[in-house]
């Protein structure tokens, strides 16, 4: 039995407006993943079931292995379309934020959704959310907002509405947020969730092939060169750290994606308990982060790099060079050891 969410007073008020609203509009965060378009094309799918119109909009463009979700090419891409995208937002009747926090996160609708004037309402599991919805439901102690939504459905007593493809995009959130359940995933309440979702139909080992094994050549080529010609390992400060320029994603016909996971493999080597992985993008470095037990990553994310995030996985926008970059996560290097790993190696 999953034990309740112990959030009576806000599912009611969620239940009201979801009952008042026809036109409902659901927003992610920037470069969604697994858990933002999951959480999204689940609420979809159930709020379709009860004769709502429910678009979601996106900030900018899904991944390939995210788009082939049914669903997911009608997801409104805000970078691409965004005079469309605000018109949703302002003849919205409720606003849904899903698997974010601030509304930086979502720009370039930020405005337009701070400026709206449906009720707004957040379920997310990031710390510290913004206080700009009526309803606020943020549990940062939980793996993924897939898994907070499965039990926001099952409060509002939605769950038998929950068909096989809503069953399949909340596990897919709940897997790639928890690297197929190896981190972040210490609530035996999970495994009770994964249960009820293979049950009603979601293929589990599907999910994890089409989320974690597959990749195209230029993709396993690029990773491979960036392990061996481009990881620095520093052993004595429990750190690694990956660059890759924009010629040499250029060289290896890098699109969006291509180098998701390639931060977490530094985290193999004994003894690192961090690992940094910068990519030039066009006026700036795109700065992702991971870490083992401990270790705040977001700390470093927040306070050096124009980010945030969780514990464990963080990330941000560090507006300079990639050897700027580069040298600054190096010189915080005996920092973050006096602070963070003294006591710990
Ligand atoms: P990733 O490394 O996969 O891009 O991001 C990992 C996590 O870091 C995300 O789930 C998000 O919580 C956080 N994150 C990534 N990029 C940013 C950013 O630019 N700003 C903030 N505040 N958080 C970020
Ligand atoms: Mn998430």
């Amino acid at each position: 039995m999953l034990t309740s969410l112990n959030e009576d007073k806000k599912i009611r008020q969620l239940r009201s407006l979801i009952d008042q609203a026809h036109r409902i509009v659901l927003i992610i965060h920037q470069s969604p993943d697994g858990d933002a378009v999951g959480s999204a094309l689940a609420f979809q799918s159930v709020l379709q079931s009860l004769d709502k119109e429910v678009r979601v909009i996106a900030p900018d463009a899904l991944l390939n292995s995210l788009l082939a979700l049914p669903g997911a090419k009608d997801i409104t891409d805000a970078t691409r379309y965004p005079e469309f995208a605000k018109q949703l937002v302002s003849e919205a009747e409720l606003i849904v934020c899903l698997d974010f926090n601030a509304l930086s996160r979502i720009a370039p609708l930020s405005e337009a959704v701070a400026k709206a004037s449906a009720p707004k309402v957040l379920i997310d599991h990031h710390l510290g959310p913004e206080n700009f919805a009526q309803v606020c439901i943020s549990h940062p102690q939980m793996c993924s907002t897939c898994f907070l939504l499965f039990k926001v459905l099952c409060a509002l007593e939605m769950f038998t509405i929950i068909n096989k493809d809503a069953a399949e995009f909340l596990l897919t959130g709940m897997m790639t947020d928890t690297g197929n359940f190896s981190y972040n995933c210490a609530d035996p309440e999970i495994y009770i969730v994964i249960a009820e979702l293979v049950r009603k139909g979601a293929d589990k080992e599907d999910i994890y092939r089409r989320m974690f094994e597959t990749h195209t050549e230029n993709a396993i080529r690029l990773n491979s060169y960036a392990l061996l010609k481009k990881m620095e390992v520093f052993a004595q400060y429990g750190a690694a750290l990956i660059t890759i320029t924009r010629d040499e994603l250029n060289r290896f016909h890098y699109t969006k994606g291509d180098t998701e996971g390639l931060v977490n493999r530094p985290l193999a080597i004994p003894g690192v308990v961090y690992s940094a992985f910068l990519r030039e993008e066009s006026g700036y470095v795109k700065v992702s982060m991971r870490s083992l037990g401990d270790f705040p990553v977001n700390i470093l994310c927040q306070e050096h790099f124009g980010g945030g995030g969780h514990k464990n996985a963080a990330g941000g926008e560090f507006q300079g060079t990639l050897d700027q970059a580069a040298s600054l996560f190096r010189s915080l290097l005996r920092t973050n050891k006096e602070l963070y790993l003294s006591n710990h190696q």
